[in-house]
């Protein structure tokens, strides 16, 4: 600690405030706030051999610190959480957004609501339902509701166009809303059913549903008592895949933390109705925040952008501000919220069992990491590189017999793709079909822009064999790149090309069509280095082959799809401008509402006609295409 440290730290005020700890650079790095912002500050300066390694270690890279004094302790909450927001501090903890888990909408202001897959929460009213842990999940339950429930499943909001139900009518998967007079009533039960199923709250549903049988039966209904039997069937069927966790039947969350000197992940378990429904796992690396900390952290955040908090909250360890958060939550949830650091009984299990998870899942994290970091550090011997591959770019190309040439560039980095910097590449200066010439531009367009360029990755790869990675050597050398990073080409294996049909003539007539040097008689792809005559040889590392194999397959992917966007785009545009009355905002139009000219071509006149500004003259004018 500099004397500037101890001088400021003397002077630090036994307020309840908010601290900015700052690098050598004046950067701001930590956001913490306190009752009694000198005690808290002495903490981490003054008493080195009580905090924990992990803290020390970060402590040192503080050169000065700031602080700011606030009236209440509730202030200093709500400023730290803005500082956070405004700064983005590399050791505090700070949850990542949640665009990949898939959430369901249910539209309650709508007359007949229905359920959609989305991965945005607004604020409009709709209820939300989720987050789920992956695409599957959420269509697996989408499946059963619509199975059980007869939920519509159009997304269709004007059902006035609509002149008879669609097939799930038919297969008396709906009561068709859109054309039958379904009573208001009674789709308004069955939303609320689904409502209870979302929530967890199964057994409730149960009894509920239980109660509408026997009075179905009684009034000698024997046909909708049948029909409630076979909902509780297909529920209690669910039911029993599920854990029994509490015997009280209330909704909580239980907090657990397991730490390791880089990595500390919390597990999240979430109990509805008593039930144990899934659990969530966030991993932080490099955090100044005590364990207590890092839980409050979560919760601050967590329920912030959350739909459901739940009456109860269990932590793992006592909370500095237990009281300041339970009234924030129970503002949120305009209901009360209680965090409890249980010690005794079932909520206590419960905890262990949080803590088991939590455990368990960094063991697995840990190993994937250093399976990662092994495989970067094979690579790079196998390859004779001069550093670890941590970043490594491979490009590919996409294009039918020329046209609409297109390329796209992936990026892994240790060992994960970041889909945040793929790029994609419309070929503009190659008008005819030619690869190598689509490489040299891309790469060009790439590498050539001097330091806009950085950072380079530390592997190149091209999708193909030495012709490839020729034209790639010689971009790169007339960018005086070479030393840069390293350049390799994977060849496929010629029955990729040429299934085992005996059809030569076929793999030499796609080999000349897609412009690709590949290796005759190979059974397996290649991996060619400049200035190696022979491919590398994998030995027993089959695994590496695998891993880059992997990385030029998500090239390939990535490059397709944009290819196909653009040729769906296209064709739509040539069929749709030969349509009388059909204009580019109609053809957006039609694109947004079918997603593509295929779905469009499928489409029937009623479900053209259910599109707002297309008129049924129009939509039989397009079915005439
Ligand atoms: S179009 Fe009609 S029948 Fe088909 S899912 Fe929608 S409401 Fe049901």
């Amino acid at each position: 600690m500099t004397i500037n440290l101890n001088d400021k730290l003397s002077s630090a005020p036994n307020d309840p405030g908010v601290y900015l700890m700052k690098d050598s650079e004046g950067k701001v790095i930590y956001v913490g706030k306190a009752r009694d912002l000198k005690k808290r500050l002495s903490s981490y300066f003054k008493q080195s051999g009580q905090i924990d390694l992990k803290t020390g270690v970060l402590v040192k890279n503080v050169s000065s610190f700031d602080t700011i004094i606030t009236r209440t302790e509730k202030e200093a909450l709500i400023l730290e959480s803005n500082l956070i927001k405004r700064y983005k501090p590399r050791y505090n903890v700070i949850l990542k957004d949640d665009k990949r888990y898939p959430s369901l909408r249910l539209d309650i202001k709508s007359q007949y609501p229905n359920l959609n897959i989305v991965r945005k929460i607004e604020k409009n009213g709709a209820q939300y339902f989720g987050p789920f842990s992956s695409s599957q999940a959420v269509r697996q339950t989408l499946k059963i509701i619509h199975k059980t429930f007869k939920l519509r499943k159009c997304k269709t909001k004007n059902f006035k166009k609509r002149l008879r139900p669609c097939l799930n009518y038919q297969i008396d998967a709906c009561f068709a809303p859109c054309c039958l007079d379904v009573d208001n009533k009674t789709y308004n039960e069955i939303v609320k059913e689904v409502v209870l199923f979302l929530k967890g709250r199964t057994p409730e549903l149960i009894k509920k549903i239980k109660k509408q049988m026997t009075s179905a039966a009684k009034d000698q209904d024997y046909e909708r008592a049948a029909v409630f039997r076979d909902k509780i069937f297909a529920l209690e069927k669910m039911l029993e895949k599920q854990v029994a966790v509490t015997t009280d039947f209330k909704d909580r969350d239980v907090i657990a933390i397991a730490d390791s000197p880089e990595i500390s992940l919390l597990s999240l378990l979430f109990v509805r109705g008593g039930y144990l429904l899934g659990k969530r796992c966030f991993s932080f690396t490099k955090t100044m925040s005590t364990k207590a900390e890092m839980v409050g952290a979560f919760i601050r955040q967590y329920y912030e952008k959350t739909h459901f908090v739940p009456q109860e909250v269990l932590v793992p360890i006592p909370l500095e501000d237990t009281c300041l958060l339970e009234d924030w939550l129970t503002t949120i949830n305009q209901k009360k919220v209680r965090i409890l650091y249980p010690r005794r009984g079932e909520k206590a299990q419960l905890i262990k069992m949080a803590v088991h998870n939590a455990q368990n899942s960094l063991k697995d994290l840990i190993a994937s990491t250093a399976a990662e970091i092994d495989i970067s550090v094979r690579l790079q011997k196998r390859l004779r590189m001069d550093k670890m591959p941590e970043r490594i770019e491979c490009f590919d190309n996409s294009n039918i017999s020329g046209t609409e040439p297109v390329a796209g560039m992936v990026v892994f980095e240790n060992g994960k793709p970041n889909k945040s910097l793929y790029r994609k590449y419309k070929i503009k200066t190659v008008n005819k079909q030619n690869d190598y010439a689509y490489m040299a531009e891309i790469l060009t367009r790439r590498y050539g822009k001097g330091e806009k360029s950085k950072p380079y990755p530390d592997l190149l790869i091209v999708d193909g064999g030495k012709g490839h990675l020729n034209i790639a050597l010689s971009i790169i050398k007339k960018f005086k790149l070479e030393k840069n990073f390293e350049i390799i080409g994977i060849a496929k294996k010629p029955a990729r090309l040429a299934p085992a049909c005996h059809c030569e003539a076929r793999a030499g007539r796609l080999r000349s069509i897609a412009g690709r040097d590949v290796s005759r008689g190979e059974t397996n792809d290649k991996v060619y280095q400049p200035g190696r005559a022979n491919p590398v040889n994998f030995g027993r590392e089959g695994d590496l082959l695998l891993f880059l194999q992997k990385i030029r397959d998500e090239a390939h992917r990535f490059a397709i799809s944009f290819h196909r966007k653009r040729r769906n785009r296209k064709s739509m545009h040539s069929i749709l401008d030969t349509v009388p009355g059909i204009g580019k905002k109609r053809k957006e139009t039609l694109l947004k509402h079918f997603g593509s000219i295929d779905k469009i071509r499928q489409a029937t006149i009623e479900e053209l006609v259910s599109v707002p500004g297309i008129s049924r003259k129009i939509a039989e004018a397009l079915k005439l295409k």
